[in-house]
Order: C-alpha cells, then sequence, then structure tokens
C-alpha cells in the first residue's frame, strides 16, 4: 500500500463507524467511488450488488437524477433556513403536509432532524416533557428490547438493546431503561412451543415488567416493527396484538421505530400499517430521502402537540432544536423522493417482487449453513448454524456470520452480518433479475464460506 494512498490515508485519519478497528487497522476498508442502480463500485473497479442498500435505507438505489436535480435546484433558491423563533420555510411545509397525509392516523405534526438516532432522541425528549407538562413527572421510564436497535446518541443507544453499544460507553444512562426479550422466535423459542405461545410468554414477561416497576413510572416502549440492527427479525405471530392492550391499559405510548420499516419497506407503506401498530409516535428516516439527504422525522399526535402548546404557555420558548432540523435542501429530496414513490408506484414494485426476493432467498434453507430465512417485503434475515438440526450456533470466536459476508463480497455481493445472522435490504427498485443474480451471488458466497467452516467443524 502507497503510503499516499487512498487506502493508507484511510487508515491514517478515518475512525470507522460501527466497525472492528483492531480488524480494521489490519486489513484496511472497501472504499465504495460510485453507483448506478442497485450496484456500486469500489476503487478498485469491482462491482457489487448492494443488497444492503447502503445502510437499510438508499431505496432508489445510486443514481437517482432527479433526487440530485432537487438538492441543487433548492440549493440554489434557498440553500439554508431554519424554523427556530417563528422562522420557516416552504419546502418543510410541503414536506410536513405531505408526511402527516399519509402518516397512520391520528399523527399530524411534525418535527425534523438529521438522523434516526436524533429522531428517537427527540421522541425521548417530548414523552419526558409531556409527562411533566401533564402533571405525572414520576411516569418516566421507557421500555425497549435486547437487540432493538433505535440510534446512537446517548438516549437512543440506551433505549437500544445493543450489548456493543452499552459495554464501556456508560449506557443504559441514567437508570430509566428497561429491556425486553428479544422476540426473537428462531432462537428463542422452547422446544415444541410455536410462534403463538411464544408471543404469549413475551407478552407476559412485559406484563410482569410492567408489575415490577409499577405502569405509573413507565411512560413509552419503542419498538421497530421488523428489527433491523437486531438481524432482521420478524415479529413472532400474535406478538404486537398481545403486546398493545397491555401498554394501553397501563397508559404507556407506544413509538414505532419506523427508521426501517417507513415507507414501502415490509410491502405496506408503514411496517405499522403490515403489524396493525397504532403509534402515540412515529419515527422515520432512510427511505424518507432515500437517503440522498441526511433527514429524519418524528411524528406525533394532536394530544401530544396540544400540550407542547400548553408548554410553551408555561415555560415560553420550546427548548428543543437542531441547526438543520427541517434543512430546505433535505426536505426538496425528500419530497422529491415521495413524489417518485407515487408516481413509479414503488409500493406495488415492492409487493411485485418480494415474492422472489423471499422465495430466492427461502431456497437456501436447504443449505447445510442455514438454519432459518425469514423476511417480509423486501428484508430479510438469513441464520447461520452450526447444526441446524440441533439449532446450534457456531461459537462466536469462529465469527462465522462475517466469513459469510466476506465470501459474499469476495463474490460481487454486499450483504451485513449482524452476529450470524445475515441480512438482506436491497434497494426497492431491484428487479426479479437483480434478485436471481444476488441469490447466485449469496449461494456461491455460502459455498465459499462452508468450505471454509466445515473443516473447522471437523475438528
Ligand atoms: N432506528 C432504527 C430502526 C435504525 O435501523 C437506525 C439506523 N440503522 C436508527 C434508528 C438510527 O438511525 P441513524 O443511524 O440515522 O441515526
Amino acid at each position: 500500500m502507497r503510503a499516499n494512498s487512498l487506502h493508507a490515508l484511510d487508515l491514517a485519519h478515518v475512525v470507522h463507524q460501527q466497525t472492528d478497528l483492531d480488524a480494521h487497522a489490519r486489513e484496511g476498508a472497501l472504499l465504495i467511488a460510485r453507483g448506478e442502480g442497485v450496484h456500486v463500485w469500489d476503487t478498485e473497479g469491482n462491482r457489487y450488488i448492494e443488497a444492503m442498500a447502503g445502510l437499510w435505507c438508499a431505496s432508489l438505489g445510486f443514481s437517482e437524477r432527479r433526487l440530485a436535480e432537487a438538492a441543487y435546484r433548492q440549493l440554489l433558491e434557498l440553500p439554508y433556513y431554519h424554523t427556530f423563533f417563528q422562522k420557516g420555510h416552504e419546502p418543510s411545509v410541503r414536506l410536513a403536509e405531505k408526511l402527516t397525509a399519509i402518516a397512520p392516523r391520528g399523527l399530524n405534526h411534525v418535527l425534523f432532524q438529521c438522523s434516526g438516532s436524533e429522531a428517537n432522541d427527540a421522541a425521548i425528549k417530548l414523552i419526558w416533557y409531556y409527562n411533566n407538562l401533564v402533571g405525572r413527572p414520576q411516569k418516566k421510564k421507557l421500555i425497549g428490547r435486547i437487540r432493538g436497535y433505535h440510534g446512537n446518541t446517548v438516549a437512543a443507544a440506551s433505549v437500544s438493546g445493543q450489548p456493543h453499544m452499552h459495554a464501556d460507553f456508560d449506557l443504559p444512562y441514567g437508570g430509566r431503561f428497561l429491556h425486553l426479550s428479544n422476540p426473537h422466535y428462531y432462537r428463542a423459542h422452547e422446544p415444541g412451543e410455536t410462534e403463538e405461545a411464544f408471543s404469549a410468554r413475551m407478552a407476559a414477561e412485559l406484563e410482569a415488567l410492567i408489575e415490577r416497576e409499577g405502569g405509573e413510572t413507565i411512560a413509552a416502549m419503542f419498538a421497530e416493527p421488523v428489527q433491523g440492527g437486531g438481524g432482521a427479525i420478524t415479529p413472532p405471530r400474535g406478538y404486537f396484538e398481545l403486546i398493545q392492550p397491555i401498554l394501553k391499559k397501563h397508559d404507556i405510548m407506544l413509538v414505532a421505530d419506523e427508521v426501517i420499516c417507513g415507507f414501502g419497506r415490509t410491502g405496506n407503506l408503514w411496517g405499522s400499517e403490515t403489524y396493525r401498530l397504532e403509534p402515540d409516535i412515529l419515527t422515520c428516516a432512510k427511505q424518507l430521502s432515500a437517503s440522498y439527504q441526511p433527514i429524519s422525522a418524528t411524528l406525533i399526535s394532536d394530544r401530544i402537540h396540544a400540550a407542547l402548546i400548553e408548554g410553551s404557555r408555561k415555560n415560553g420558548t420550546f427548548g428543543h432544536g437542531f441547526t438543520y432540523g427541517a434543512h430546505p435542501v433535505a426536505c426538496a429530496v425528500a419530497l422529491e423522493t415521495l413524489k417518485i414513490y407515487e408516481e413509479r408506484d414503488i409500493l406495488g414494485h415492492v409487493r411485485r417482487v418480494s415474492p422472489a426476493f423471499l422465495e430466492g432467498l427461502g431456497r437456501f434453507r436447504d443449505h447445510p449453513l442455514v438454519g432459518d430465512v425469514r423476511g417480509i417485503g423486501l428484508i430479510a434475515g438469513v441464520e447461520v448454524m452450526a447444526d441446524k438440526a440441533r439449532r446450534t450456533p457456531f461459537p462466536p470466536e469462529r465469527k462465522a456470520g462475517l466469513v459469510v459476508q466476506k465470501a459474499c463480497q469476495d463474490n460481487g455481493l454486499i450483504v451485513r452480518a449482524i452476529g450470524d445472522r445475515i441480512a438482506f435490504t436491497p434497494p426497492l427498485i431491484i428487479t426479479e433479475e437483480e434478485i436471481a443474480a444476488m441469490c447466485e451471488a449469496f449461494g456461491r458466497g455460502l459455498d465459499a464460506a462452508w468450505a471454509v467452516l466445515r473443516p473447522d467443524l471437523a475438528r
């Protein structure tokens, strides 16, 4: 590696995020140079199918000119303004109007931020603020789920249930965060336990938690309709049907984290639609702008909004906001994205190609490395197991998921290993031919990984 090569400079100066920095220091990074449709090219000229749409987000692929042009037009018209101090601008108004029109019922007001983490952080602050305003300052605890993922700010990482994001970061912060078991049926069910019985066990755990802590101390539960960062985990049958009435009974808000699921990923506009959630707050990001600009939204109910106005009667200024919240360029790009979704019927497209996607990956259930394949719409997770008959995982030090991920990369396919779960969330524009190519490359990757992992098993 030349000292001034891009890779050497990267190693010298860029601190990579969510990365094994020790492995990175030895091996360096895959540097991506350009993209077209569902493909990206690295700096060496190798082409990959991007089966993760970046980070579950580049819904329109990597070369949508209309989004670049929308950004350019807005940059010429008004490159920056804010929504502080009773000021505002048209792109934020138009986007808020559009978003609230398509949002689940009753969510008529929006706060804009730059990231999913900030959207969830804002939700947490609003929940605490709201409960102070309505005279129940003791109702502040927040429920998340082990392996749930809601972001990286102090509060969003605290409500998340990712052990590596807690250890040594002194998180969860401040004693207000509670975590339920991960409702991952495949890994966690007892022998002979049905999905429905498993869901009932999960619901009983929630009830016991509320009993233990006191419902009057718990403000909200955060849930992704389909868990992304936990390993592309679809909820077991009956889960949310049992969870929601328990929350309602104790006046505990439900925050639907739609940062991954929002805008068609599960085959409906919202994951909340797919799983019949009735959230009090909904957060979204990523596919909101096809990720061509950083923007997220926190949608809130009339009830919460009315309390905020009441709060200003009491406190004066609503003390929350970001310089880049509702950035006009990001709002303009998000508006154009939503227009493209409708004009091209992206939702209809997802529904049309989803069977090819789920059946194509489903065929790998017969592979000796694959214990389970699950998914919905255009999101899927594949479980890599040492002994699928006994549901025995590989020992963590084998890094079996990473072996598969690397073997796929060597075969022109970018997927993501989350432990030994392989996640797929291709751009929503992926065609059936591209899905076939994706599955073919995955097959080659799995076989190559099996060749590496199998001798280790025999040892
Ligand atoms: N919530 C969910 C469900 C996510 O998947 C993510 C990011 N992967 C976030 C929140 C955080 O979003 P960001 O990285 O934009 O802060």
